[in-house]
This record gives structure tokens, C-alpha cells and sequence, in this order.
């Protein structure tokens, strides 16, 4: 646990977050400015700041939680793809960005740099969340 970092503090309780899924070693959240609706982080709870460095177990863990996460978004979003990207630019603990793309650009800078990501209400990032968790319980 790093006090520098957001999401320890995020898994401390200390920050506020709209989960999806939780277990002993991994979390999933809603991304707060998503570049599509859907879009969300998954992320280990201990902090490693580099994907490539995760124990091979909690890697595997966290790869695994993100491709069962991601075939629920093709199911709610159908997207024409889904987009899997791991940069850290902003957070330095490793996070897998999910993003449901229905345009090439949706996984470049370009939204980024036109200010076209989101930033949805708390209550809407709840909805979606409560909306992908009913498919992952429904198995
Ligand atoms: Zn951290």
C-alpha cells in the first residue's frame, strides 16, 4: 500500500470508486472519464507498478478477470471490438483499461487529446456497474 498512490488508497477505502467485481487479490472499477460507456479498470490489489512485474499468479489472475469482464461488455455494449490497453501514464499501479470500441479511434489519443472523454455522474458509472455485475452473477 502506497499513500502517493490512488488506487491503494482507493482499495484502503480512503477514495471514493464505483466497483464492479472484488476478490481477495484483484479489483474491477467503472473508470471515472471513460472514453465509452463501459469502459473499466482492472487492477491488482497489491501495488506493482508495471504489468511485467506482477507475480506470473496474480498476473494470470488479473488477465483472466479481464477477459471474463470484457466478453460481459460485448454482451451489454456490443461493440464492434473491445479494446485492452495497459499504459499507466496516469497511475502508476498497473490497471487494465477494458474499452468497448465501436470506432478505430476509440483506443487512440484521439478522444483524449479532443477532450471527448466522458465524465459521467456518479449515479450513471452505479447504473453500469450494478448493469455488468447482474451478467457476471447470472454466470
Ligand atoms: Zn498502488
Amino acid at each position: 500500500m502506497r499513500d502517493d498512490c490512488t488506487f491503494c488508497q482507493m482499495i484502503a477505502g480512503n477514495e471514493a470508486y464505483v466497483s464492479v467485481y472484488e476478490d481477495d487479490r484483484a479489483l474491477a472499477i467503472m473508470d471515472m472519464y471513460p472514453i465509452n460507456p463501459g469502459h473499466m479498470l482492472v487492477l491488482p490489489k497489491e501495488h506493482v507498478a508495471d504489468f511485467y512485474t506482477l507475480e506470473p499468479d496474480l498476473y494470470s489472475h488479473v488477465m483472466d478477470l479481464s477477459r471474463e469482464l470484457a466478453g460481459v461488455l460485448d454482451y451489454i455494449y456490443e461493440p464492434e471490438k473491445m479494446g485492452l490497453l495497459i499504459a499507466g501514464f496516469d497511475i502508476e499501479h498497473c490497471h487494465v483499461h477494458l474499452v468497448p470500441m465501436h470506432n478505430f479511434h476509440d483506443i487512440t489519443s484521439k478522444k483524449i487529446l479532443e477532450g471527448q472523454r466522458g465524465n459521467p455522474s456518479r449515479l450513471d458509472l452505479q447504473d453500469r456497474a450494478s448493469e455488468i455485475r447482474d451478467v457476471v452473477d447470472s454466470g
